[in-house]
């Protein structure tokens, strides 16, 4: 007969690394929105000052 066994018994594993993930907030003035902890900005979306390359068309010649 077999003793009961812990089925699975994982053994004790080190815990990876733990970061201090802090919430961290949008730096905009009264914008509570909570920036993504992979969101290395420091501004929500909105706020962040990213522009969006929408230069589809000809790029160089200025128009006069
Ligand atoms: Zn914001």
């Amino acid at each position: 007969m077999k003793n009961q066994t812990h089925k699975g018994s994982a053994p004790l594993t080190a815990k990876p690394s733990r970061r201090i993930l802090k919430e961290r907030m949008c730096m905009e003035e009264g914008c509570t929105t909570k920036l993504s902890q992979y969101n290395s900005r420091d501004k929500c979306w909105a706020h962040a000052d990213f522009k969006i390359p929408r230069l589809r068309g000809r790029v160089g010649e200025a128009a006069t």
